[in-house]
């Protein structure tokens, strides 16, 4: 088996760059004030909502300088109107933190809270809304990255559908990866993030918005950065009325063409899926266990259960001397559990360099 000699992150993002994505960065430098900023932007909001052919037409792609939360923070505040009021369905880490957002910028709203370890609780939801007809939104993390767990926002979208109330899903971490159904779901909205299923460098996140939103109302935005409807106005035209990160402008549009040739989000899962099987084929194999039922994770991520007398530091540390990163669990999870996310330009000896190593650090493991 060859050395990798680059360093390789299972941690869920930034993700390990293709040298096609690296190389962007390094292009001429460009004012964002001229029209081939303009050019590049337009080409990237064209990208984006083509990730999902459904989307396009219907849907702009609002693209912000800042990390996936600063996106998440944008929709939260431009779309949820002071008069409005919001349903955060939470089973995580993302979820909770939207609640707070909600709360920091004065909005009327209603937490379901499921624990880390369970599915949303879809019956309080539709008691919530049958009992209550002022709800204006449903807000839920697509993919809950604290625990791996891909939410069925199938069920949790005909609830909204069937009562006409909006969907603002947190897509941070399945964007690009896992299937989203605009219509289906009754979505006004997904946040998500260049570094993450989209193998781009970290810095640039988006907005997905409904198109007939910034027809329809005002902005509801409590902070003049994180306006959608400002960026969007000067958006149309490739503008934007800040400072965007213009060489990692470069590599996400890069990022986008290389999914685009690869086959799409389609292929993209598909190969997600086949690696995280085989880390968890082989983790079984000696002893370790994943952390929810094994048909409840999205493709992007699993948890898996720390054995007796390992630490997470331990693995971690094991790991890394091979320039390999793993990821620790979230909140109270972080003594129970690691996490491996599979994202990234990372192949299929990646993967098997990976499996042997994990097999060394562990070798034979038990539970209470
Ligand atoms: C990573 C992540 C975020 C936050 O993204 P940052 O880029 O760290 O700001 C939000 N939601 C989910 C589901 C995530 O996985």
């Amino acid at each position: 088996m060859t050395i990798n000699h680059r360093n390789i992150l299972l941690n869920p993002g930034p993700v390990t760059l293709s040298e096609r994505v690296r190389q962007a960065l390094l292009r001429e430098d460009l004012c964002h004030r001229e029209p081939e900023f303009a050019q590049l932007m337009l080409d990237i909001k064209s990208r984006l909502v083509s990730v999902y052919p459904e989307a396009v037409g219907n849907y702009e792609a609002i693209v912000l300088t800042g990390s996936g939360t600063c996106a998440v923070e944008a929709m939260l505040s431009s779309l949820i109107s002071q008069s409005g009021k919001a349903l955060i369905v939470t089973n995580g880490v993302y979820g909770e933190r939207m609640a707070k957002m909600v709360k920091i910028h004065q909005k009327n709203l209603v937490v379901v809270t499921s624990s880390w370890e369970e599915p949303m609780n879809y019956d309080a939801v539709e008691q919530c809304l049958n009992q209550d007809s002022s709800f204006t939104h449903v807000v839920a993390v697509h993919h809950e990255t604290t625990t791996g767990r891909l939410n069925d926002i199938a069920k949790l979208g005909e609830i909204c559908r069937s009562r006409n109330v909006a969907l603002l899903l947190d897509c941070v971490s399945s964007f690009g990866a896992e299937n989203i159904k605009f219509s289906e779901w009754n979505l006004e909205a997904c946040a998500a993030t260049a570094n993450k299923c989209l193998h781009g460098v970290p810095g640039l996140s988006f907005v997905l918005v409904k198109k007939s939103v910034f027809e329809s109302r005002p902005t509801a935005a409590s902070s003049l950065y994180l306006d959608l409807y400002g960026y969007h106005k000067q958006q149309l035209e490739g503008y934007s009325p800040f400072t965007q990160s213009v060489q990692v402008s470069y590599a996400l549009q890069e990022a986008l063409k290389e999914l685009a040739e690869q086959g799409g989000w389609e292929t993209r899962q598909n190969l997600y899926r086949n690696h995280s099987q085989t880390i968890q084929n082989r983790l079984a194999l000696i002893g370790i266990e994943t952390f929810l039922e094994p048909l409840s994770y999205s493709c992007v991520l699993k948890s898996y259960k720390l054995p007796l007398g390992y630490s997470y530091e331990y693995i971690h540390d094991y790991l890394k001397k091979s320039k390999f990163i793993i990821y620790a669990g979230q909140g109270g999870l972080e003594k129970k559990t690691f996490r491996i996310a599979n994202m990234g330009n990372i192949n299929n000896d990646d993967i098997e360099y990976l499996c042997l190593l994990l097999e060394k650090s562990f070798k034979r493991c038990q539970y209470d």
